[in-house]
């Protein structure tokens, strides 16, 4: 964009930032919120000011939440017994949009990538290691997608609890190679959640 004013070229830099905005996505953005009333814009300015004061991860679970534990973590109802440990705080929601798990999460926040310096320390293995060793954790239910990363630290984990007696299981194969959790439907999470098998 040549000769746009410089406040407007920062905006459409911030936008293309964002997962899955190009340039040209981040600048119609940009004249889509420029042309609204001001009143829209600030709403927006707010709900991200809001969000980055008001949202921190669950000192549990690693989840988004809005106190130190988290709604999901606090829920006496909730069975402690089974684990379901997802990439990110974002594949939290298909479970619970589903209803199926009715046991709680951890928050890996990635999967193992030696190749670009993502060690187990990297991530919050330790904590959950020491989480199943110190609580009745009776299932780990992998749920990590099925990229080559995924599948590496799935494995890993198992290997490293070889000699507990927590049940590991992974959910069936329904899922499509290469697709991401966030974006599976309904029937597709309960069928490879109920079908789920040992590892
Ligand atoms: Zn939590």
């Amino acid at each position: 964009m040549l000769n746009s004013p410089p406040a407007l070229e920062n905006l459409v830099q911030e936008l293309s930032k964002l997962p899955s905005i190009g340039r040209k996505t981040a600048r119609r953005l940009a004249f889509h919120l420029l042309s609204g009333d001001r009143e829209k814009m600030e709403s927006l300015a707010d709900a991200l000011t809001q969000a980055k004061d008001k949202i921190v991860h669950c000192s549990r679970c690693y989840g988004f939440s809005e106190s130190e534990i988290c709604q999901i973590c606090e829920n006496p109802r909730r069975d402690e017994g089974i684990l379901c440990v997802v990439e990110r705080a974002s594949d939290i929601l298909p479970f619970e949009n589903s209803g199926i798990h009715k046991g709680l999460y951890f928050v890996l926040g990635g999967v193992l990538s030696p190749l670009d310096g993502i060690k187990p320390e990297s991530l919050h293995i330790p904590e959950l290691i020491k989480r199943i060793e110190q609580e009745n954790t009776r299932e780990l239910i992998l749920a990590l997608g099925s990229s080559p990363e995924a599948e590496s630290t799935a494995l890993y984990i198992d290997r490293v609890l070889a000699n507990s007696q927590v049940r590991r299981t992974r959910l069936a194969r329904g899922i499509p190679v290469g697709s991401e959790l966030e974006f599976i439907d309904d029937i597709t999470m309960l069928r490879a959640f109920e079908e789920r098998v040992k590892i």
